[in-house]
């Protein structure tokens, strides 16, 4: 089953094509796929072609080619997306849904075997993300920011960290991994929590994003090649294998509609707060 790069796999990608790609002007763009383009295919070509990719960057899960009039073009990866560099005279690869020719000959194709992916334009890069959340990996990410956003909610953790708009950049690999370097459990409410316990989880969010980077993101099948990460998964994955830290064969289960792993042991819901015990009056 493929699964969405999220931010540590999308960073790796933008940093090896920005030194490709940056100070290139388009000569040509072409798509596949009508529908993988938005406003269209057409809009697109007209928009882009001439221009000069500035910088390439990215914002939660997209990469960003910051063009040299202001516009910027968002491609989202989603399931199956994946870019190549090519040169002209190359065998062209699989699935090629959008292809993008650079002066100089070069060439970035976009690939995409579900056509799940996304490219779109824009004029305004600030309202076209408006509705994603905070960077976690950014200074203003901070535990009181994390807090304030946990406090006021009553979800559980799990839907709550994969929810874009309120963190950006975390998917399914790398909210189970930061849960478990927490210690918390994936369906305990948000606004539970004491300030330790989300003090904890800011820092492991950071932790396994900044190693997920480090060891240029997680490779789990075939459309996202180049990572490690997989190797020093802890949870994610591993069901029945033993927990790194106490032994206990990790646990698949299924929070919010996705599939999760757990140490049963190290992550209990609600661990900070246990039952309070009966009354003394009130017991037999
Ligand atoms: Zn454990």
């Amino acid at each position: 089953m493929p699964r969405m790069p999220e931010l540590p796999e999308v960073e790796t990608i933008v940093r090896k094509y920005a030194p490709l790609l940056e100070g290139r002007r388009i000569v040509g763009f072409a798509s596949r796929w009508a529908k993988n383009c938005s406003p269209s295919a057409a809009a697109v070509r007209r928009a882009i072609v001439g221009r000069t990719i500035q910088r390439l960057s990215r914002r939660a899960k997209y990469i960003v080619m910051q063009l040299d009039d202001g516009g910027s073009l968002l491609v989202h990866l989603r399931m199956s997306g994946r870019l190549e560099w090519a040169q002209r005279s190359n065998a062209k690869p699989k699935h090629v849904r959008a292809v993008w020719d650079l002066a100089g000959g070069g060439r970035l194709l976009f690939c995409d075997a579900r056509k799940f992916g996304r490219i779109s334009f824009t004029r305004s890069l600030e309202a076209a993300t408006a509705g994603l959340g905070i960077e976690p990996l950014n200074g203003e990410f901070t535990a009181r920011v994390l807090a304030r956003e946990l406090e006021r909610r009553a979800r559980q953790l799990k839907p709550l960290l994969l929810d874009q708009s309120i963190v950006a950049g975390l998917g399914n690999i790398y909210v189970d991994e930061a849960l478990f370097r927490a210690g918390l459990h994936p369906t305990t409410r948000s606004n539970e929590l004491e300030r330790p316990q989300i003090a904890r989880l800011h820092r492991a969010i950071r932790q396994v994003l900044r190693e997920g980077i480090r060891r240029n993101g997680t490779t789990i099948d075939w459309i996202y090649p180049s990572g490690t990460m997989q190797n020093y998964l802890r949870v994610y994955g591993r069901t029945g294998e033993p927990c790194r830290r106490c032994g206990t064969p990790i646990v698949a289960l299924r929070v919010a509609q996705r599939g999760t792993h757990i140490c049963p042991v190290c992550q209990k819901v609600g661990k900070s707060r246990e039952p309070r015990r009966p009354a003394k009056s009130m017991m037999p």
